[in-house]
């Protein structure tokens, strides 16, 4: 499957129309000492595909996911998201955003975290939808739950729900799917394609799950840290609609075994310097 591994760089004359990251620096100071997290990321994608970011921890994931979404400015280099710059996306109701960290309004029930989008929006609440999400995230009988009554795993979840409501454009999702056992994570995985599928947004997804990311993505960009680079984005050349048997087929196996390589493999994605 080498042959469909494109390095970053193969893609910098078509700049793509979905996630557009260009020159992307970011250094963070701490009094005296300072952290390159990011080093000259480049990233395209087109528009409504579905790259999912893999890579140690600590090399910026986050940090790019914060960037896109306009939670942290970067040092240099800029972003788009479908043309979009982060302000824009955030004001035009078409980001959808499920971090680790669940950040749900404590006071409000678990239906009522789940529609604030509407809110927000000024829109009417599709109370239909809300429930079908509730019910697809496996939190039919919490309704009325309020966060702090449930598990750091059913949070999650609501976050998940809370994120797709709009049916949004775009999504920006950071690991949401890691505190989940993982029954509840494969479910997860395959509804998140059902969605994406009938509306295709353009995603980017970071994860720690080398399956799940070739599982669910046409791209996987693989990082290394210190400092923070993306060393290659392998494009997944796998039929869609995916299905789960597709996980035991030998070309599946070889794009996990690359992408392991990279990650682990002979001394490892955390000393390659190219
Ligand atoms: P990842 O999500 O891949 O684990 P992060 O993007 O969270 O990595 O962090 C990348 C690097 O930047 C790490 O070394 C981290 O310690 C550092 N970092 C992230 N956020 C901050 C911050 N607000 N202040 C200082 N250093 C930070
Ligand atoms: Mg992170």
């Amino acid at each position: 499957m080498t042959d469909t591994i494109t390095a970053p760089g193969a893609q910098a004359d078509s700049l793509g129309t979905g996630l557009q990251i260009t020159g992307l620096n970011k250094v963070f100071s701490a009094g005296r000492k300072s952290v390159v997290a990011l080093q000259d990321a480049d990233l395209h994608t087109e528009q409504g595909t579905f790259l999912a970011l893999l890579g140690p921890s600590g090399c910026g994931k986050s940090t790019i996911l914060r960037i896109l979404a306009g939670l942290e400015e970067p040092t240099s280099g800029t972003t788009r998201v479908d043309g979009k710059t982060p302000k824009e996306l955030r004001r035009g109701n078409e980001l959808g955003i499920a971090f680790q960290d669940s950040a749900l309004m404590p006071w409000r029930s678990v239906t009522s975290n789940i529609q604030l989008p509407f809110e927000v929006a000024g829109k009417p609440v599709d109370k239909a939808y809300v429930a079908e999400m509730i019910a697809l995230v496996g939190l039919t009988g919490f309704e009325k739950a309020k966060p702090a009554q449930l598990s750091g795993g059913m949070r999650q979840r609501v976050s998940i729900a809370r994120s797709l409501i709009m049916k949004p454009s775009v999504l920006l999702f950071d690991e949401p799917f890691g505190a989940l056992d993982d029954m509840t994570r494969q479910r997860l995985n395959l509804e998140l394609l059902r969605i994406w599928t009938e509306k295709p947004a353009t995603t980017l997804l970071v994860t720690h799950g080398i399956s799940e990311a070739i599982f669910l993505s046409d791209q996987v960009a693989v990082m290394s840290p210190r400092p923070g680079r993306i060393t290659e984005v392998m494009t997944i050349d796998l039929p869609r609609p995916r299905t789960p048997e597709m996980m035991r087929t030998p070309e599946f196996h070889a794009y996990v075994d690359h992408a392991s390589e990279l990650l682990f493999g002979a001394g490892g994605a955390a000393t390659d310097d190219h």
